[in-house]
């Protein structure tokens, strides 16, 4: 029997990065993954293909619309090619999973292809493909399986019309009327897309606004330029039913009158969140306790009930973010490493990857409100940078929340062209606790976007804004 320092069940970001940094640290690493490929759901069906298909659909846009405008004539119909769009998803995926296998092998780490079950709390059984089953040992045991997409108790998802964001990723035709359930990052990004596409897409969310954990300026802002691009939104609509009749998926729904709600469609994401997936892990012979919610329990250590197994990534408590998941990956390795490593929870930041893109770190306005923080607010619109006027992207601003006495920063938000990068910048500041002025006296290099966090900073330190 194989034995191991260190066994991880799951190969997402969460489980791939944590077996890099077990190896790093000299620990001899093994890795199960019940599929072929390795890379989890970020890789495979969640991050890198929905960017793929939001970067295509957008360059799609642009040869549609906004090529005209900077001085380019396409001869003849712009067409779209929507197979190859898919197939090119599919090559991207490919290569960075691809890339996944390149990273165990550099780190000898020994990969397991088959489902991974506790025999008990040294040993996992893996049960292969071909029916065989082969059982290793392992001191320390990682789980990192991740999650499924959650639905409604009412509904059935048949993964033709009544579809997840996996199906999304990889339909055989664009949608003619794509109803979004759940306004939330996934619905958003895949309903962008299809927009774009030529679908029409009306997203029906439960609450009064859309991407309801992130500050509700953001959802104002998103929600004006995504209608302005022609998607439909039904805000505090509670949905009821859903049912499929041959092509055609009707929705049921009450709004907030209690009033009767229906539409029809041709396809019907169903995008509510994600549940943590535990399923065939047998965690129970282990002795490992999982949650009613299905979470596997851990202490701040990330460690479960049985000492010499951990958890991380989406099957434990917190957002559910790939970059979330390897924070853990990595503190956890340290900690087995005998190392005292540390994550600020408040310090991952959230990115909507639509355009303009949408991205947070922090708290929300309404989280110091709620926390009777006192608080200044420095806003700057994208619309004043030269940087917008040259692209044409004016949609969006960044608005920088800052402690009234101290002027320590304590939040960013932003809406706009690449702010899913810029976001990196607040990161770094809260990091090293900055204070707005602290940002505001640094130079941003000009024609840029991040300058629009600049003049926040600045507007947030004394109104001192200077392009406003
Ligand atoms: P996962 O990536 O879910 O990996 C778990 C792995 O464990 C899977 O490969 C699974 O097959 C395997 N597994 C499960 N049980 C067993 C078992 N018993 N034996 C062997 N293997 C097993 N996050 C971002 O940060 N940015 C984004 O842009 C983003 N976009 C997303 C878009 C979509 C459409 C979706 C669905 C998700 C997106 N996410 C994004 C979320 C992100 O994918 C997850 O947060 C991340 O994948 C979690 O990583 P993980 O390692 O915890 O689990």
């Amino acid at each position: 029997m194989n034995s191991y320092d260190v066994a991880i069940i799951g190969s997402g970001p969460g489980g791939y990065v944590a077996a890099i940094r077990c190896a790093q640290l000299g620990m001899k690493t093994a890795i199960i993954e019940k599929y072929p490929t390795l890379g989890g759901t970020c890789l495979n069906v969640g991050c890198i293909p929905s960017k793929a298909l939001l970067d295509s659909s957008h360059h799609y846009e642009d040869a549609l619309k906004h090529f005209k405008d900077h001085g380019i004539d396409i001869p003849g119909d712009i067409k779209l090619n929507f197979k190859r769009m898919i197939e090119r998803k599919q090559d991207v995926v490919d290569q960075n999973t691809k890339g996944i296998v390149y990273l165990m092998d550099k780190n000898k780490v020994d990969v397991y292809e088959g489902l991974g079950s506790f025999k008990d709390a040294t040993h996992v059984n893996i049960k292969k493909n071909d029916g065989k089953t082969e059982t290793i040992e392992a001191k320390n045991i990682i789980i990192a399986t991740g999650s499924k997409p959650a639905s409604l108790p009412f509904i059935k998802i048949d993964k033709k019309r009544i579809i997840t964001s996996t199906e999304a990723l990889s339909l055989k035709e664009v949608p003619k009327h794509m109803i979004v359930i759940g306004g939330g990052v996934i619905g958003l990004e895949l309903g962008q897309v299809y927009r774009r596409l030529g679908a029409e897409v009306t997203v029906v969310e439960y609450m009064d606004r859309i991407i309801p954990t992130m500050d509700s300026a953001q959802s104002k802002e998103l929600t004006k330029v995504m209608k302005k691009q022609g998607v439909k939104f039904l805000l505090s609509h509670k949905v009821n039913g859903v049912s499929v009749k041959g092509k055609e998926v009707a929705i049921t729904a009450k709004d907030k009158n209690d009033k009767d709600v229906s539409l029809t469609g041709d396809y019907c994401l169903v995008s509510v969140g994600r549940k943590p997936f535990t399923d065939g892990l047998a965690a129970d012979k282990a002795g490992v306790k999982i949650s009613e919610r299905g979470m596997v329990e851990v202490n701040d250590h990330l460690q479960t009930n049985i000492k010499n197994i951990y958890a991380i990534g989406d099957v434990v408590r917190g957002a559910m973010l790939a970059h979330k998941a390897e924070e853990e990956g990595v503190f956890v390795a340290e900690t087995i490493a005998g190392q005292k490593p540390h994550i600020d929870y408040n310090l991952i930041p959230g990115v909507v990857y639509t355009w303009p893109e949408v991205a947070s770190v922090g708290k929300t306005e309404e989280a110091l409100k709620e926390a009777k923080v006192e608080y200044k607010v420095g806003q700057f619109s994208m619309r004043a940078l030269g940087r917008s006027r040259a692209s044409g992207d004016m949609d969006g601003f960044v608005k920088i929340l800052a402690d009234k006495k101290t002027d320590e920063v304590l939040g960013v938000h932003m809406v706009g062209a690449r702010v899913a990068d810029l976001i990196s910048e607040a990161v770094v500041a809260m990091e090293f606790r900055a204070s707005a002025e602290d940002i505001a006296r640094m130079s941003h290099a000009h024609p840029t976007y991040a300058e629009a966090v600049k003049e926040a900073a600045l507007a947030a330190t004394e109104n001192r804004a200077l392009h406003a």
